[in-house]
């Protein structure tokens, strides 16, 4: 559910996806962003970070065992009560990256014998022969 807020916004999604991969692709998405990231919390899953304009936190909740709740929350370092201008390209720009890097994930298996990125469609890994299926 998207909030567009005074400064600021805040989206939730659902993912069918486990939630240490989810963990694992939202980092490199963070990465891609251009922020500095200020806490990382394993344990609770709350990544905290920043850019020039505004503090995000991320969070992670696991909803059952092949959904996870990804949720988006950006602020301006100081609340515009007043200023109704969208403040959303953070966020959209997480989700984006989020969900292009999902895909390409899902499309793509590591070859169980040399560990390169296979095509999940593949029978037999074309760097050393591996047969996947
Ligand atoms: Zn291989």
């Amino acid at each position: 559910m998207r909030i567009d807020g005074a400064g600021g916004c805040f989206d939730n999604r659902l993912y069918e996806i486990d939630v240490d991969v989810a963990w694992r692709i939202a980092l490199l998405s963070i990465n891609e962003m251009g922020v500095t990231i200020d806490e990382l919390d394993e344990t609770n899953r709350v990544i905290k970070f920043h850019n020039k304009n505004k503090i995000m936190q991320l969070a992670f909740q696991i909803l059952d065992e092949e959904t996870v709740q990804v949720i988006m929350d950006s602020t301006k370092e100081r609340l515009q009560i007043y200023n109704w201008k969208r403040e959303d390209g953070e966020v959209n720009q997480f989700y984006d990256l989020f969900e292009k890097k999902l895909t390409e994930y899902r499309a793509f298996i590591l070859c169980p014998g040399c560990s390169a990125k296979v095509s999940s469609l593949a029978k037999f890994c074309p760097e050393c022969g591996y047969k996947l299926k």
